[in-house]
């Protein structure tokens, strides 16, 4: 069994309790890491706040090279996150090779992307010069989920490190292990010790002594609403900015001219991708009455012949994380068989080459009320939901009817219909004859709603994690 320690100043920590982390594929444990608290994240304060005073008088350039320098190590140990990734979340082996590409896409997005972001010049008046800097926040604190661990690592860390902070990172106990070596990574990149420090452990116990410690300059999260309140509490008492990727509960929108040779296999991608545990996953199906009965009789096709599997055979459709998300899943499935019809699949699956895995088959729920909880709540599994839709104010009315608003899906082949739903749907990015469940390393990306505050991704995502200086000179 791995036991890799927390990485803080440097160096693997160890604490007498641990964390199992178990295969989602399996069911079993396979490693465990340092269940830490308040004594290990105060370390890693101290060493990040320590290292950050130095970092920030680095030059750009010299940032920007060592950011290449993670990038291209992430290239070469991509076959191995890209196993461990897999194993620990669950999630097909391809996958996971493009989540360790991404990642390494981030590091050099944004080691290009600070060399780029100037200040500017003010025209108070003529004998005044007045000029913009960008000053990092100190150290940044960054808490994890378990769905894209590498992904949504270097999309915070990546921008955080290049604008010259020092980072806190609290991985989901879940699925911790390539935080771990990322971490290790960054150091033999030549980042200095104790710049970029990996809390393991609990949300209750680390997460929460790291959101609350009064060294932290800025915090971004990424998981459910419930913790996001949580943590916005204790950024509000520290007075610091926050940002939340809180999640969604996002449509397609698939009117009666759409291609619909081109439209399924994203529209099942969208569901299926990671087994649904995608926060910006299409979860939402809304179809234009008149090709209802079509579109779906197509989803069911595909569904039935997905390839499900353990992780690391590579197939389609590997498990969900874990029992208690297995139990949420077939809890929702529960009240479909009441208010909805189950179009395909519903069931879970063990037993054979399953084990006691936690895999659950593509679910489709037909003819959904948008106001019911199926339609209105995160599943966080490979179940679909769909509900029709009249005229394209209809549609409108139900994309925007739900608290989310992060990602959204229009799919036709009318310009105008396309340029209205863009202009009328509330949400973060909205996609037209395409969709973007997770990636877009230069995209903005994140919230309206409930689904949260504050952009990640492109540029957006740099500006962030740094505070402007407005600079005022008397000539
Ligand atoms: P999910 O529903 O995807 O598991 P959570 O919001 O529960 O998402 O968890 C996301 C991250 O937040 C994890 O790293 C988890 O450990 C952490 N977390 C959970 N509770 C807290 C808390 N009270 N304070 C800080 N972090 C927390």
């Amino acid at each position: 069994m791995q036991q890799p320690g927390a990485f803080i100043n440097g160096e693997r920590v160890h604490t007498e309790a641990n964390v199992e982390v178990i295969d989602p594929s399996t069911g079993q444990p396979f490693a465990t890491t340092p269940d830490c608290g308040p004594a290990e994240v105060e370390q890693a304060v101290e060493a990040a706040t320590i290292a950050a005073r130095s970092w920030r008088s680095v030059a750009v350039p010299e940032r920007a090279r060592l950011l290449r320098n993670i990038a291209a190590l992430v290239e070469r140990d991509r076959e191995s996150l890209a196993q461990i990734e897999a194993r620990q979340t669950g999630k097909p082996l391809k996958q996971a090779r493009r989540d360790a590409e991404i990642t390494a896409r981030y590091f050099d997005f944004y080691a290009s992307g600070v060399e780029m972001l100037y200040g500017s010049t003010i025209p108070l008046n003529n004998d005044t010069l007045v000029y913009t800097s960008w000053e990092p926040h100190g150290v940044t604190g960054h808490i994890t989920p378990w769905n894209y661990p590498l992904q949504i690592l270097a999309r915070s860390i990546a921008p955080s490190l290049a604008m010259g902070n020092g980072c806190v990172l609290k991985p989901a106990e879940e699925a911790p292990l390539t935080a771990l070596m990322m971490a290790e990574l960054a150091v033999e990149a030549g980042i200095p010790a104790g710049l970029f420090n990996v809390v393991t452990g609990y949300g209750e116990t680390a997460g929460a002594a790291l959101t609350q410690h009064r060294g932290i300059g800025h915090l971004s999260f990424t998981g459910s609403v419930e913790v996001g309140k949580v943590i916005s509490h204790a950024a509000a008492e520290n007075v610091i900015p926050v940002t939340m990727e809180l999640g969604g509960k996002s449509p397609n929108i698939v009117f009666a001219d759409a291609d619909l040779d081109r439209a399924v296999p994203v529209l099942v991608n969208a569901i299926l991708q990671n087994a649904g545990q995608t926060c910006s996953a299409g979860a939402r199906l809304l179809v234009e009455e008149s090709i209802h009965d079509e579109l779906v009789a197509r989803l069911r096709e595909v569904f039935a012949g997905v390839d499900i599997g353990p992780a690391l055979t590579d197939p389609t459709l590997g498990p969900v994380i874990s029992q208690q998300q297995l139990d949420r899943v077939m809890g929702y499935v529960e009240i479909a068989k009441d208010e909805a019809s189950i179009s395909y699949g519903g069931e879970r699956l063990s037993g054979g080459s399953y084990g006691s895995g936690y895999f659950v088959q593509p679910t489709l729920i037909d003819q959904v009320d948008p106001a019911s909880r199926l339609a209105q709540e995160e599943i966080f599994g490979p179940v679909l939901v769909t509900s029709t839709f009249k005229d394209a104010d209809d549609a409108v009315r139900l994309a925007n009817g739900t608290d989310y608003g992060l990602v959204a899906g229009v799919w036709t082949t009318n310009v105008s219909t396309a340029h209205r739903m863009i202009r009328d749907v509330v949400a973060g990015q909205v996609f037209v004859n395409t969709y973007g469940a997770s990636g877009g390393v230069e995209l903005p990306f994140g919230g309206f709603k409930r689904s949260g505050h504050g952009r990640e991704k492109g540029f957006e995502g740099l500006r962030g994690f740094a505070q402007v200086k407005t600079a005022v000179v008397a000539l």
